[in-house]
């Protein structure tokens, strides 16, 4: 069987390996090729090492409670490089009203599960504190269909809590606004809380008390959050090595056209070259694989051209630890949109991860852009570095000159998941399904995570090969 990927970020690489993978378990034969239009393989994820720095332009993590890239790095054999969020430096805070203020202990994204550091935590108002506790007792919605995040957390906790937590936490996610964002694609265990125990603080409570006894990732002491010790990009490289014995893996090469003639697809790329191929894999952008599709399925590619995407810019900036007049005593910090602050986050990353920095260093990444301010994407780097000094000596007091600066500017790079997403997605699938052999995977359609992009590509792969999902 001839299988073509289009798109060599994770998840063309991880529908790559695994088809490969199930296919050797049964026996069968497939000849791999595989498309990657830039000089080098992983898409977003782009880890740098320069001077004992590990600088992540993209991701930096990826979540362990949905095991599939944990399940990964173990499979490619990356156990010694996993390392977890340093779990001593716990703590995220929320620039509000002129001050950097931890989030209380115990808040399970924006639910509260344990009282008395909620209560004493200045970050809300005591009405808006009474607001969110009136969650035990408002009755759960009784239609059914999407809802925006802000529309649940305003229905839910009330106004202080989507302004004061909920937006600038998904902001520092998804990049995107609250008010379009569905949650049912973003955080369908939120909806699930409220059917199941008609309150998110009595679910979350009761998730607690399972966990305890449970044997969860809390218990067992694996951090939610981890890495590989010289950056996500060693994911790619194994990954990469591993699939280069088995398959074609091409860079600089862009996919262009493709054609159906008989029982084949012909995929010609941007030289002119064509290749057959029996099944074709898209793991490309929504709005590439639209433009690829449309001579095929014209009313998929309008589908598709329908996720919508925004753009971001990481800046990451090495100092020395002793220039420092701050203890980076934490992961770092999101800023709320109403304080009207051009940063929509920062990480305080070499205290969040170990080996980010060399001795005596210490490395910050700050996020600009996202649905909130696209325009920044277009300044050149001097502007947006002296942009990131000047919100992080407003914010943190830092006054201290960088001996390391790194951008990294990514252009309609975040699918956003507006509400009505998984009905999309379902049309979109639908159409595509009519025509038999092409595939989707990709952060565009279920889940933004490395995890869901992983675990997404496994399934495909198993499609691919005649199995079920
Ligand atoms: C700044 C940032 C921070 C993030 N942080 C996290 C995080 O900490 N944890 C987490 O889990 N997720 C995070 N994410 C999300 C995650 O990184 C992405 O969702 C995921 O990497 C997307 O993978 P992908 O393979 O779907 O797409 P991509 O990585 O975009 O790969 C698509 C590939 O297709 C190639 N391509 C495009 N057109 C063509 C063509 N015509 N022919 C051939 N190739 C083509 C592109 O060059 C690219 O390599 C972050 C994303 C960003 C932007």
């Amino acid at each position: 069987m001839r299988v073509t990927v289009i798109g060599g970020g994770i998840a063309g690489l991880a529908t790559a390996y695994f088809l490969l993978e199930h296919a050797r378990a049964a026996g069968r034969s497939v000849k791999l090729t595989l498309f990657e239009r830039s000089a080098g393989f992983g898409g977003k994820i782009v880890s740098e090492r320069r001077d004992g720095f590990v600088i992540e332009g993209g991701p930096d993590s990826f979540l362990t409670q949905k095991p599939a890239a944990l399940q990964l790095c173990h499979s490619l054999g990356l156990d010694s490089q996993l390392i977890g969020t340093n779990e001593d430096r716990r703590k995220t805070f929320i620039w509000s009203k002129g001050s950097l203020r931890a989030l209380p202990d115990g808040l399970t994204l924006i639910v509260p599960t344990r009282m008395l550091p909620f209560v004493r935590s200045p970050l809300l108002s005591w009405p808006g504190k009474l607001r969110m506790g009136l969650d035990l007792v408002i009755p759960r919605r009784r239609s059914n269909g999407d809802e925006s995040l802000a529309s649940f957390v305003r229905r839910r906790l009330g106004q202080e809590a989507l302004d004061r937590l909920a937006e600038p936490m998904i902001a520092g996610i998804y990049a995107a606004d609250a008010e379009r964002l569905s949650l049912q694609s973003t955080f369908p265990h939120l909806l699930d809380l409220e059917q199941r125990y008609g309150s998110l603080i009595r679910g979350m409570l009761a998730q607690r008390r399972r966990a305890a006894t449970g044997g969860t990732a809390s218990r067992t002491g694996q951090a939610p959050f981890m890495t590989l010790r010289g950056g996500l990009a060693t994911l790619i490289e194994v990954l990469v090595a591993r699939l280069q014995a088995d398959g074609a893996m091409l860079v600089n090469t862009q996919a262009q056209t493709l054609r159906q003639a008989d029982s084949e697809y012909l995929i010609y790329t941007h030289d002119g070259s064509c290749i057959a191929a029996d099944a074709v894999v898209f793991a490309t952008p929504a709005y590439v694989t639209a433009e690829l599709l449309r001579p095929l399925a014209p009313a998929a590619a309008d589908a598709l051209g329908m996720i919508r995407y925004v753009s971001t810019v990481t800046i990451s900036l090495g100092f020395r630890s002793k220039d420092l007049n701050h203890p980076l005593d934490g992961f770092g910090f999101v800023v709320p949109r109403n304080e009207r602050r051009r940063i929509l986050a920062c990480t305080w990353s070499s205290s969040k991860f170990a080996d980010r920095a060399p001795a005596g260093h210490s490395l910050i990444r700050a996020f600009i852009g996202g649905s909130r301010a696209e325009q920044f994407i277009g300044l050149d780097d001097d502007t947006l570095v002296d942009l990131v000094r000047e919100e992080l000596r407003l914010t943190m007091g830092l006054t201290a000159a960088p001996v390391l600066e790194r951008i990294f500017r990514w252009r309609q790079a975040n699918p956003q998941y507006d509400v009505g997403h998984a009905d999309r997605v379902a049309t979109i699938e639908g159409l595509v399904g009519q025509l038999p052999g092409l595939y989707l995977v990709g952060s565009a359609y279920h889940g933004i995570g490395l995890p869901d992009c992983i675990q997404n590509g496994k399934r495909v792969a198993n499609l691919v090969l005649g199995g079920t999902p």
